[in-house]
Formats: structure tokens, sequence, C-alpha cells
């Protein structure tokens, strides 16, 4: 079963050609969907107690398994946040997996968490932050959100004896990702919801926290704001922001897991000013940055207070704590303790491409909703909801009732043609349902755009 065997020799070849195949293609073919069902009739009994043999696993995935995912990286693919990993990053995936690094010490992973932290030291240089700050690669943005909210919550609590007893809250707006909410739920804090999707700037916080009641406002610990919303793109007043949580003293994390990528693009960089006074900043390197699944990332401007409340204790850990094993310990940094180097992938390929490569590409993005705004304002049967915000674009069909955008998405996909999702905007009182291109893949074209368009009329 393990090595040197034959087979497996073959099946190792067989594998590398199939994966330098994928990775070579830019328009993967966009699979069309089929439901459990149907794939059980078509795969049958796949896991038994003598094994069907690689090959023959091998052929159903490529006969039938695969044909049924969506690529995120298909440049037609513009629902949700999609991705388009570079074809460096992908193969050093690749590596990473074959090298079998454990990523939580160094200790046993130093070669790996070296990498990783150069990649993170360009990272945090984007953001500003000061002299210090540090962050960890986790596995996407709801678990950096949670990392920091953590830390938020137990930095919080160490200040003050009271606040030991006190449940916590957090005050965010509607724009914010359902993460926070979520990760919220975890953590068994409230979350104080600000009613806009639009930019929320510092005087609304401000009002809402004076609006607070005293025992609300006593436990209230942590703003976030939003560096991109998902739906739309939009970044929060982080300047102003971030100077009442000064003058509050609470913790402001920048939930940047979309947007992050465009502190890169000089074009828009200024948006974001404000976010070097953040204590905590999320970003997705697996949505922006190029890097496959998964890979976010968490940075804080005093990494010392993530430590104190992430580092695990335990009698078999101790030895990583031992002067002789010293060295940074990624662990110590978020919620999860074995952890793959997920950051290895971006490294590598930040490496080969240099970080000027990586600007023109989000840069790409930027245009490319720009593009599709210019032509949606051109054309007799859409029109622009707003104006383009980072590479978000949400427009409506003239005419369609939600139904209409549902049924134009299965349309599309099952012709596997494209993937774009409806949303909802809220205008005035009411939310109306419309449709929204993410740009991330810089090898989306015009045409594609206007292919897309063309199949609404
Ligand atoms: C995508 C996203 C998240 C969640 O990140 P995952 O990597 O999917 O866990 C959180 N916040 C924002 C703003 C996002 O766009």
């Amino acid at each position: 079963m393990h090595k040197l065997d034959i087979d497996l020799i073959e099946m190792t070849m067989d594998i590398m050609k199939y994966a330098i195949n994928r990775i070579s293609i830019s328009q993967p073919e966009m699979g069309t969907p089929k439901n459990e069902e149907t794939l059980k009739k078509l795969v049958g009994e796949t896991i038994t107690e003598k094994g069907i043999g690689g090959e023959v696993a091998f052929d159903l995935w490529k006969e039938h398994l695969m044909k049924v995912n969506v690529p995120v990286d298909h440049p037609r693919n513009l629902a949700f946040v999609p991705a388009a990993p570079t074809r460096a990053a992908t193969m050093f995936d690749l590596v990473t997996s074959a090298s079998s690094i454990h990523g939580a010490y160094w200790m046993e992973g130093a070669g790996g968490i070296f990498c990783e932290n150069e990649a993170m030291k360009w990272l945090v240089s984007l953001t500003g932050l000061p002299k210090g700050a540090f962050g960890v690669f986790t596995s996407g943005g709801t678990a950096a959100n949670l990392s920091a909210i953590v830390t938020a919550r137990e930095y919080w609590r160490s200040q003050n004896k009271q606040n030991q007893q006190k449940r916590g809250l957090i005050l965010t707006s509607v724009g914010a990702h359902s993460s926070v909410k979520a990760m919220a739920k975890v953590i068994d804090a409230d979350v104080f919801l600000i009613e806009t999707e639009d930019r929320l700037s510092g005087s609304t916080v401000q009002k809402a926290i004076d609006g607070l009641e005293r025992q609300e406002r006593e436990r209230l610990f942590a703003i976030v704001a939003t560096g991109g919303t998902t739906n739309a793109g939009i970044i929060d007043d982080l300047d102003g922001i971030s100077t009442i949580c000064e003058q509050e003293n609470l913790w402001l994390h920048v939930d940047a897991a979309y947007g992050g990528g465009a502190l890169a693009a000089d074009s828009v960089r200024h948006l974001f000013n404000g976010i070097e006074k953040a204590d905590s900043i999320t970003i997705d390197p697996h949505k922006w940055l190029f890097s496959p699944y998964d890979c976010g990332a968490i940075i804080y401007k005093q990494p010392e207070l993530a430590k104190q409340a992430h580092a695990q204790e335990g009698s078999y850990l101790d030895i990583f704590k031992d002067e002789g094993a010293h060295g940074f310990n990624p662990t110590d940094y978020q919620i999860q303790l074995t952890r793959r180097v997920r950051g290895l992938p971006l490294w590598f390929s930040l490496a080969t491409h240099g970080t000027d490569k990586y600007k023109e590409s989000v840069e790409r993005g930027i245009e490319l909703a720009t593009i599709a705004g210019k032509l949606i304002e051109s054309l007799p049967h859409v029109e622009l909801v707003r104006q383009p915000s980072l590479s978000c674009v949400l427009y409506r069909r003239i005419g369609w009732e939600p139904q209409d955008y549902t049924n134009w998405t299965y349309d599309n996909h099952k012709k596997g043609f494209a993937l774009v999702t409806p949303t909802k905007w809220k205008s005035g009182d009411a939310f109306e349902t419309v449709s929204r291109f993410c740009f991330i893949n810089p090898d989306t074209t015009e045409k594609d755009i206007e292919m897309i368009l063309e199949t609404m009329v």
C-alpha cells in the first residue's frame, strides 16, 4: 500500500499528467450540476473492503465527478467571490502536500514557516500597520475573523476584572460578512448591527455608540469594519472609525477578506486609509491574491495579544516552547493547532512573479469592473444599480422579476457557459433582486462580459 508499489508509480505519473494538464488550461470546462442520486448511479460503490483500485477511482473522477464542479478560475465564473490561483501557486500547493510539513511549530516546520513569514511580511507591509505587527495564515476569512474576535474579547476581559463576568458585544453594519455574525455566535457574543449596507462612516458609528444603554456600552469591546463588502465592494470609513475606536478604547477589526488584495492596487489604496490604525485585519489570499484554497490570513497590530488568547498548553506540547525549539509558532496566533503551511503556495508565487505582477493583476480586476460598468450603461436592456466598487458590479435587467434572474443563472450554468448569480440590494425600503459580477480573474475578457450581458436580452 505504501511506496515502491509499481502501480503506484504509474498512478503517480497519471495524476501528475492530469495536474499538469489542468494547470495549463486557462479555460477549464465549466461543470454542470447533477444531484447526488444521479452521481451515485454513475459511480456506484467506491469505498469497499478491498478497494476499487486507483485506476478505476481516478477514471470515475475524470469521467463523472470532476465534471460536476464549477472551477472557480473559469473566466466566466463571476459569482460570489471567485478565484484565480496562479500556476506557480497551484504547483507549489502540490509541493506543499508532497512535503508533509507540520505547520504549527517552528521546530517541525521551520522551512515552510520561514517562507510563509516572508509572504506575510509583504502582506503586513500593504496594510501600513506599525512595526511589530504580524500575522499568520488561516483556513480562510471565517477562521481569521474568529481568531481576531477571540483575541479582542480576551484582551478586553484582561483589562478589567468586571469584564470577565460580562457577555461581550460587537458593533458592525449590515454590510459586514455573514461570518462576523456567525463567529460572534461561536464566542457567545451579541452583535449590534447598524442598518446600512453602504459605506459605514465614523459619525454613524459614534451615533450608534452614543445610543447604547450604559450596560450595553460596558459590554461593547470591538467594532468590525469592512474593507470591501462581499456584496458590493464597499470600503467603510476606516479612518473615521479608527479614530473613534481610539477615543472609545475599542478594538478595531477590519475584515478585508475579499477587498484586502486591493491594498496592492495604487488606484484604490487611498480608500483604505485608516486601516493602518486597526488592531487586527483579515485578508484572504485565496480570494484576490491568487492563492489556491484554502488560504486566509489574520494580522495583528500586537501579535502578543493574540498569543495570550490562543497559545495552547499541554504536556506533550511543552517541548515546542523550549529554548532549543525557539522560533515562530503559527499555532499561537489563531484557533488551529495542526495546520498545513498554506501560505507556502503564496510565497512561491510571489517569489516567482514579484509583487508588481500582483499589483497589475489586482488592478485588472478593478479595470474589468469599470469596463463592465461602461458596457452596462451603454446597453438598453440593463442598468447599473450603483457605480462599480473595487471589482464588484451590481446591475439590473430592466423589467426582470427575481425569478427571471434565478432562471437565467441556471440556464447559463446548465449550458456550461457562465456562472453569474443574483443578489439583493436595498433601494429605498425594499430589497431588490439584482445581478452581480465580481471580477478576480485577470483572464476574464471584455468579450466574456459582452457575451454574458447578451444572454440577458
Ligand atoms: C469571504 C469573506 C469572508 C469569509 O471568508 P472564508 O474564506 O470564506 O471563510 C469573511 N469576510 C468577508 C468580507 C468575505 O468576503
